[in-house]
């Protein structure tokens, strides 16, 4: 408790890793506190939730193959909750699982790694992922955006249709946040990426059709025939205030 006490006084970010395989944790905490942060392991899911209702994380990673709770479903879980709904998530999954990549950003991962990968690929990936998510905070604070059925409040992260809340995770704010401040130019998958993923990440176009849907389900009337967030066919997309009314 005491070196938690003083990792939350310091500058050190805290991260959680929840990892099953002892030789993978240990390495990847090594190599975390070699880069300057503070770390905390977590065998299983609920384990993990358990550390976070101890002290919130600044970033979780999260292997998605676990015993018991699936990474999934810890993902889900941790979404579902305001402490730690737009916690920054970055997970880890085996090579060719990509329906679970795909799955597990819909539920709301804000970045995926492919094992294995380098123990300074891991490192930089926390680092991108927490200097992303203190940018969209900062550059957020003060504003409000409202027009017909949705309010945003940049400062605190709420989001309102109809005037019930909804929860977003810090990417898709972003995106939404984008959108909102570009209205109707059309955008391609890869201008968004470079706009609200950032160089730095390694996704592919089709994330941002992950994005994009589930702002849909968050905004829409009906998803299925979205008025707001139009696509344009062969290009991208285009956001139209005028469907928010
Ligand atoms: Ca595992």
């Amino acid at each position: 408790m005491t070196a938690e006490t003083a990792a939350a006084g310091s500058a050190r970010p805290l991260v959680l890793v929840v990892e099953d395989e002892p030789d993978i944790a240990e390495l990847e905490r090594y190599n975390l506190e070699a880069e300057g942060f503070a770390v905390e392991l977590a065998f299983d899911g609920a384990r993990a939730l358990e550390a976070i209702a101890r002290r919130v994380p600044d970033l979780v990673v999260l292997d998605l193959m676990l015993p018991g709770m699936s990474g999934l479903e810890l993902c889900r879980k941790l979404r579902g909750q305001t402490a730690t709904a737009r916690l920054p998530l970055l997970m880890v999954t085996a090579r060719g699982s990509e329906a679970d990549r795909v799955l597990g950003l819909e539920l709301g991962a804000d970045d995926y790694m492919v094992k294995p990968f380098s123990p300074r690929e891991l490192a930089a990936r926390v680092r991108a992922l927490l200097r992303r998510s203190a940018m969209a905070a900062e550059t957020a604070g003060g504003e409000s955006y409202q027009r017909g059925r949705l309010r945003i409040d940049f400062a605190t992260y709420e989001v309102f249709v109809d005037g019930q809340p909804r929860t977003l995770t810090a990417r898709e704010l972003e995106l939404l946040k984008f959108f909102v401040r570009h209205p109707l130019r059309v955008y391609t998958r890869e201008q968004l990426l470079d706009q609200v993923w950032g160089r730095e990440a390694f996704v592919e176009p089709r994330t941002v059709d992950v994005h994009i849907r589930r702002l849909r389900q968050q905004l829409e009337r009906d998803d299925s025939r979205p008025r707001a967030i139009l696509t344009v066919r062969n290009v991208g997309y285009r956001f139209n205030p005028e469907g928010l009314d």
